[in-house]
């Protein structure tokens, strides 16, 4: 296997014969751990409940419990794959975002938590617009995660989603039937919001927006395993959302708004260039939870 090829490591490194849950987990953290992987206790838990199929607080409750050969297997393959630093929803297949559970895999990006501020203040938005049949679009929807929370908590609404890589719409048409809003989740292959059939009330984005510096620095999970096309934003990481920036304004219905999620760094440049091409809109900056700049809404 892979630890004993990698010269850190000898074949004793295996893990031991009819292992325990306890004995699994002690296994895998050490070896997560000497990889660098950055939560390995953790990892190693997600991961052995997956292979087991059990919920994570079963490990705790069953210790003892031997693997059979058949769940060591498994659970030895998912702990290479994260040795290897393939992220963890990628090997466990799904991910939770804003309390929903997603199908994702490497045609899409993983959801990040900061993204939930961004269906956080549409959600607010669509509630101070007020309007009986609002009509949403979510520009660049990968796995589709922030048109199907939209759907969810605004039911009247018509979403569309739209994604420049048909690949990216298969995820996210598993993730709008496994939610049931085929009725009203309508995914549209294009660039931005060009295949768009009408105008709409608001447009909400998380674009790619990684600028080629980041992109350099960034994790080996992240730029060894994601879609490249869903991070890459040119070299300032800002030429997708200037491109829908520009054109967004012929697409917004009266009173509509534009809301984007944008890098730490790209606050201030982002509401200055969104002020010439909106002038007269509200124009604001909202911060993640780590304080960062993250959200940026423009209401006309
Ligand atoms: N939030 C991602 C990051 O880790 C980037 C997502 C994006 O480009 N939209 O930087």
């Amino acid at each position: 296997m892979l630890l004993a090829s990698n010269n850190r490591y000898s074949a004793s490194d295996d893990m031991p014969r009819n292992a325990t849950v306890q004995q699994a987990l002690l296994w895998a953290t050490s070896v997560l751990s000497a990889a660098g992987v950055p939560s390995p206790r953790l990892d190693a838990e997600v991961l052995l409940a997956h292979a087991l199929e059990w919920k994570r607080a079963r490990l705790y409750a069953r210790p003892e419990w031997k693997l059979t050969a058949d769940q060591q297997q498994s659970f030895q393959s998912f702990v290479e794959r994260r040795h290897c630093r393939e992220p963890v929803p990628y090997i466990i297949g799904h991910r939770e975002f804003y309390g929903l559970d997603f199908i994702v895999d490497r045609r899409v990006l993983i959801p990040r938590p900061e993204t939930e501020l961004l269906v956080e203040r549409a959600l607010e938005t669509a509630g101070c617009l007020g309007k009986d049949r609002l009509i949403l679009a979510d520009i660049g929807t990968g796995s589709g995660i922030i048109a199907v929370s939209l759907a969810i908590h605004l039911p009247d609404a018509t979403v569309y989603a739209t994604d420049a890589f048909a690949e990216a719409l298969e995820v996210a048409a598993c993730n709008i039937a496994r939610h049931h809003l085929s009725h009203q989740v309508h995914l549209l292959l294009g660039d931005l919001l060009q295949p768009l059939p009408e105008r709409i009330n608001i447009i909400v984005a998380n674009l790619p927006y990684v600028s080629v510096e980041h992109l350099a620095s960034a994790p080996p999970d992240m730029v060894a395993y994601e879609p490249l096309a869903a991070l890459d934003g040119g070299p300032d990481g800002l030429v997708h959302i200037r491109r829908l920036l520009t054109q967004a304004g012929q697409w917004l219905l009266p009173g509509g708004a534009i809301l984007l999620e944008v890098g730490a760094d790209q606050g201030q440049e982002v509401t200055e260039f969104a002020a010439q091409h909106y002038p007269g809109a509200k124009i604001e900056l909202f911060q993640d939870y780590a304080g960062l700049d993250r959200i940026v809404r423009i209401q006309t």
